[in-house]
Order: structure tokens, then sequence, then C-alpha cells
């Protein structure tokens, strides 16, 4: 087939003229019958079933039932009227209505004959009924052409209105596979057709738009699924190999005098076996003389401050600055704090920038990274302004990337000639199958250990009714010395209903626990910074035993006193929030608490989560959990949503496929990192052809 022919305009497709292309790109970004073809069905009607009426469950089934008309009647309504035919089998009966075409209708249905009909099905109480139901009588059913799985393609109110109908991209499908007699090249190697039996491309097209059976729609949906992921795998492991030998790094060879004096005399543990590796892993990126951009991954609690730090000396070592970017300020100021305290007894120069910082302490802090005599920067976003300019700035780290933006990251790789290293630190765990998707050109370390001597949280479920019971137990709690978070939920859409109810919550438990036995914080939103930054002082000195407050306490509070903490309305959060609130207790030496609240009400994915929580602490199995009850777009946020841009493949449903799309993609760069030999030949042409005209890979790194 001419090459050239898939990059046709589709306007160009007969039964399409520039009206139909406009609506096809603005509702659909089809420009091109490659692009059409690639249209693959949401779905499919499954003809060859048939269902008993006493099958029927809920609305919005298709269904097909065999039967017949025993009785019809007009019906009048407000506006007009309509027609209803009762509609039995041997297990019950049904109603088909019409609003529309009553009068053909009327005269030409047969009562007491057998019918096949069509149609979706609606429910009210207990009675079944399906508008414009398709009918054939049976005697014509089994005579005529069978279809028996009916493509179902996306669409969108616009294209039905503008008469671009199922029927209508069916056909214009019918016609592209007309016009090229269905000869589409194939794009992987024999080698991988055979080993995987897979079908060729040219069925696997053929037979998702137009399946004879499950069986062969199955077949086409593995092969396509599996070559787009092979793609998007050899694009990810190129990028990696293309970073690795043309984007040269800045070389941190030495292993110098501060890395090793903090090492030898400052370090105040020894290091889990798990940052130990991680350690070496980024030593090792760090002397090679590629530029590093890794992923360092650990639950919250698991040390990542300590191997940030440590990386920084080294960059210090080579003669090069660090700086290390927080997402909040209480979070940037909590690592400033804990990190000077670490070199107190050092001579590396370290200072914090953030917008609260006055303009006349910044003067002397842009000065000495000027001149190089600052060490490290800890800050916010304010140190990616243009203002903030490094003498020699050799490694980035970036505490909880999944706040910061693509470009954002970009800014940090132009403070420097040659970028600087980049550490990017989260506490979200990514499951790995969507690590390896999303990042499979980062570098990925993981701390999978916690530091010794840390009890695992006892996580509970409670209902409201029992909340007498869990306020005795935070007395108990509080005379033994202990500090309580109490967390209620805020979002956005019902702020002032979330306001009334934490103002509520307080009263009941300030009522509950009175002065001056027990001293109550409370933060939330709506409070002046300062008033909040007063609260939770006090709470982190510990002249407060029990802290109200909105979810404002996520991230960045540190204090090892609270064992305990109760989540009110749990299942208004999601699992990865949950997590990260129950990350908050559990950093001292004592037994440590979680208790989700909730009413008796619940549905099935409330359940699931709070199951998952108290079920495990693993921050990678719940990631998994949630990953497969929301979906990777949500996982990480809008701004990761649909990057991927999948046609027909999805990541966590399709996990198996993936690994063994990556595996054979990391072999055959392996014996042919070109991709020149003759055998490579069809895939080397799908790829060029796939990142010709793709720019999106660029939004990683
Ligand atoms: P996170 O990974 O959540 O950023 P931190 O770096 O804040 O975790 O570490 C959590 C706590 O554990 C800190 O108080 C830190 O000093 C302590 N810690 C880190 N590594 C170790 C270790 N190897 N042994 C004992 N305590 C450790
Ligand atoms: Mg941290």
């Amino acid at each position: 087939m001419n090459p050239n022919f898939l990059q046709t305009p589709v306007v160009y497709l007969k039964g399409v003229g520039p009206n139909r292309a406009e609506i096809l790109k603005t509702e659909l970004g089809i420009e091109t019958y490659g692009d059409l073809l690639q249209l693959y069905p949401n779905r499919y009607l499954d003809k060859t079933q048939y269902y008993k009426i006493n099958q029927l469950k809920d609305s919005g089934a298709d269904v097909q039932i065999l039967g017949k008309i025993i009785h019809l009647k007009t019906v009048e309504q407000k506006r007009g009227k309509r027609l209803v035919a009762t509609f039995i089998d041997d297990t019950g009966q049904l109603e088909l209505v019409w609003f529309r075409g009553q009068k053909w209708i009327r005269e030409n249905l047969k009562l007491n004959e057998p019918y096949v009909i069509f149609g979706r099905i609606n429910r009210y109480g207990s009675t079944f009924s399906m508008p414009h139901p398709e009918m054939e009588l049976l005697q014509q059913h089994q005579a005529g052409l069978k279809v028996s799985m009916q493509p179902i393609y996306p669409s969108t109110e616009k294209l039905s209105n503008s008469g671009i109908t199922n029927r209508v991209v069916s056909k214009l499908i019918q016609q592209l596979f007309m016009e090229t007699k269905a000869n589409f090249d194939e794009t992987l190697s024999e080698n991988l057709i055979a080993d995987l039996k897979l079908v060729s491309k040219a069925d696997a097209l053929l037979n998702i738009h137009f399946p004879k059976s499950q069986e062969l729609l199955a077949k086409a949906q593995f092969r396509l699924k599996f070559e787009e992921l092979f793609f998007v795998q050899l694009q990810l492991l190129n990028k990696k190999v293309i970073r690795k030998h043309k984007i040269k790094g800045l070389p941190f060879d030495q292993v110098g005098e501060k890395f090793n004096a903090f090492f030898q005399n400052h370090l105040p543990f020894e290091l889990t076996r798990a940052q130990k590796r991680v350690m070496k892993e980024i030593r090792n990126d760090l002397g090679s003389s590629a530029q590093m951009n890794r992923l360092l991954q650990g639950d919250v609690g698991s040390g990542k401050t300590i191997v940030a730090l440590m990386c920084m000396l080294l960059a210090i070592d080579n003669g090069f600055q660090a700086c290390l970017m927080a997402p909040t300020e209480i979070l940037a100021n909590q690592h400033y704090t804990s990190l000077k305290e670490l070199l107190k007894d050092m001579d590396v120069s370290i200072e914090l920038l953030t917008g609260s910082v006055k303009k006349s302490a910044r003067k002397p802090i842009h000065e000495q990274l000027e001149n190089g005599t600052l060490h490290i920067l800890v800050g916010t976003h304010a140190v990616l302004e243009d203002k903030v300019q490094f003498k020699n700035l050799g490694l980035a780290v970036i505490d909880e990337q999944h706040r910061f933006g693509v470009a954002q990251r970009s800014k940090l790789w132009h403070k420097n000639n040659l970028p600087p290293h980049i550490l990017v630190m989260t506490a979200t765990p990514i499951p790995r199958t969507l690590a390896m998707s999303l990042y499979g050109d980062l570098d990925i370390s993981v701390i999978d250990e916690l530091p010794p001597g840390r009890k695992p949280i006892k996580t509970v479920h409670r209902y409201d009714a029992n909340r007498l019971k869990v306020f005795r137990f935070i007395k108990d709690e509080i005379k033994k010395g202990r500090q309580v978070y109490i967390v209620y939920p805020l979002i956005q859409e019902s702020e002032a209903l979330d306001y009334k109810d934490l103002m509520d919550g307080y009263e009941s438990i300030a009522r509950e626990f009175p002065l001056p036995d027990y001293q109550i914080s409370i933060v939330h939103g709506q409070m002046k910074p300062q008033d909040k930054d007063y609260e939770m002082e006090r709470f982190v000195r510990g002249e407060t035993q029990i802290m109200v407050a909105t979810t404002v306490i996520e991230v960045g509070v540190n204090v090892p006193n609270a064992s305990v903490m109760i989540i009110e309305s749990a299942e208004r959060f999601g699992l990865s929030q949950l997590h990260q609130l129950r990350g908050r207790v559990g950093r001292g030496a004592e037994q440590s608490f979680c208790i989700l609240m909730t009413g008796y009400k619940l549905s099935n994915d409330s359940k699931t989560r709070l199951e998952t929580m108290v079920r495990t602490n693993d921050g990678f199995e719940i990631a998994e959990v949630d990953l497969k009850l929301r979906g990777p777009g949500d996982l990480m946020g809008t701004q990761q949503s649909g990057l991927l841009n999948l046609k027909i493949a999805d990541i966590v449903k399709d996990n198996q496929i993936l690994k063994s799309a990556r595996y054979y993609a990391i072999q055959l760069l392996k014996v042919d990192p070109k991709m020149e030999k003759s055998e490579h030949l069809s895939i080397r042409k799908a790829y060029a052809n796939l990142v010709k005209d793709k720019a999106i890979w660029g939004y990683i790194s």
C-alpha cells in the first residue's frame, strides 16, 4: 500500500464533505484516513445472545429478545401521544414504546407473531420498557445476513446532532476498507507475530471494526493493544538512550571531604538497606557522564530527606551548588530546619527562600548564590523566579513532584548551562506498571523499607454511632501523654458546608474535652497564615493535646508525639489522601492508631477504600487499589490524565500486555538498537511514522 495513503485528509473519503471533515476534526480529532482507522469502537452490541425477560436487570443494557406482541395501545400524554405494545416471552413481559412514526408501526406490526427485538431497556420499579426497538420477524431474521457484533463508536452530542450517527461512522469506515482493499501494512516483525501468536495487522483492523465473533474480536484487541504499548515502550526506551548518550551530565566524579565527613561523623543513625541501595544507584548516575533524571519513591517516613542531603553534599564536593524545592512553605520550612540541624557541625552554608522571605533578607541570598558561597538553597516555587541565579547549580531536588508542573521542571533545567542533575522525590507511591508507562524514560529508585523500630500503625473503621467509645479512647491516650489529630474533609465545591461540619465538630469536641484539662488547636483554610502557624506551633510544642483540622495538615507537620489520627467522614477522602494523612502519626516510638469514622451508608468503592486502609500500611499496595478504583488519570492529578493518549490499551487493565510489550521492546533494542536489520524493517517504518507526527513525548523529564 502507498505509505502516504493513511495520511490522506479524511475530506477526500467518499461520504465526507468539508462540513463533516470539520466536525470529525473538532469533535474526535480525526484528520486523516489513518486517524479514522484508529477510531476504535467503545463497545459492541452482541447479537449472538438472546435474553429472557426475567433475566433483565438494570436500565441501560442493550439486549436482544425473542417473543411476541400480544397487545397494542395508544396512550395520550401531555404533549402528543405514545404507542405502547405489550411484548411477552415465556418468562415475562415488557413494554415497547414509540413516540415517533406511530402510524406506520401500528399498520405494520403483527400481533402474536414471533419477533426478534433489539434495543436498550429502561427500568421503572419492576417493569421494563424498550423505546424504539429494532424489530424483525423471526422468519426474516433467520433468513437475513448475520451481523453478529455491531460496533458502537465514540460519539458526542454535536456529532449525532449533525447527522454523523453511529451508522454513518460505521459506513465511513466500511468505505475506508473498500478504498484500501483492507490491505494494511504490517507493523510488527514476523518473529514477534509468531512468538506471540498474533493476528496480522490487516486482520486485526478488520476484526476490531467488523468482528465476526467474540473470539476474533479478542484476538484483534490483543494484537492492537500489544502493538500500541510496544511502540510506547520503544519510544520511552529510545528517549532514555538519547538522554544517556546525548545530554551531557555534570561530572560528579569525586566522593569528597564533605560527604565522607558527614557519613562518618554526623549521620545520626545507620542507613537502612534500602537507603544504602538507593544511594548507590544515585552515585552511579552522578559519576557517569550522563545527566541524571531520577524518581525517588518512598513512603512517608521512609527517610528520603537524608538521601537528598547526601546527594547535595556530593554536588558540593564536586564544586557545585544544590537546591531543594518543596510545594508549600510549611514543607520548605521543615526541610530547611531539619537540614540545618543535620548540618549544624559542618561547614556547609544553607538558606531558605520562600514567598514570605523579606526583600532585605533576599538580597544577601541572591549575592551568595551568584558568587557561589551559598551551597544549598531550600525553597518553594520562589526558587524558580528568573531573579534567582546560581553560580553553578549541579543538583536540583524536587520534593513531592506531583505538585509541580512540567513547565516548572523545565525552568530548573535552564538554571545552568548544562542541565543540573534532577532528583524527584515523591511519597505518593506510583505502582510500577504505571511508573513504567508514565516515566519509562526516568530511572526509578524505591525506598521500600522503613527505619527500624517503627511500630506499624493500627487502623480501624468505626461508625459514627460509636463515637463515645472513640472519645474514651482519645482520653486514655491523652492521659498517657499522647497527642491527637482530628481531621475533617474539605472539598472545594462545598466549602461552606465543610466549614460548618468542621465547626460543629469542633464544638462537640470542645464540650467533650473541656478546659482546663484539655487544650485544643484548630487549623483550617479560612484562617490567616499567621494564625494557622500559631495554632500549629502550639501543637508542635505540646501545649495542646488535640489538633482539629481540615486537610491542611496533609503535607508538612511532623509531630512525633502525636499517635492518634481520627479521620471524620473518611468515606469522602481518596485512598492516597487517607494514606498520606495516616502518615502523620507513627513517627515516634509509641504505638500509633488511625481511626476512620463514617456513617452506615457507604458506597462499594468507599467500602473498598476503608477495607484497604484497615488491611495494609503498604503504600504501594494502596496505590494499586487506588489505581484500580480511580484510573491512572485521577491518580496523577488532572495534569497528567490523558497524556499517554492511548487509543485502545488501558495501562491498568492491560498490565500483563504492558509487561510483555516492554520485555519485547527491550529485547529488540538489545539485538538491534537502531532497528536496522531487515527483519525489523516493518517496525522501523511504523516507528518513524509515529515519532514524526507526535511531539507529545517532549512532556517527560
Ligand atoms: P520522608 O521519606 O517521609 O521524607 P523523612 O526523611 O522525613 O521521611 O524521615 C522520617 C524520619 O525518619 C525522620 O525523623 C528521620 O530522621 C528518620 N530517619 C530517616 N532515616 C532513618 C534511619 N535510617 N534510621 C532511623 N531513622 C531514620
Ligand atoms: Mg519528606
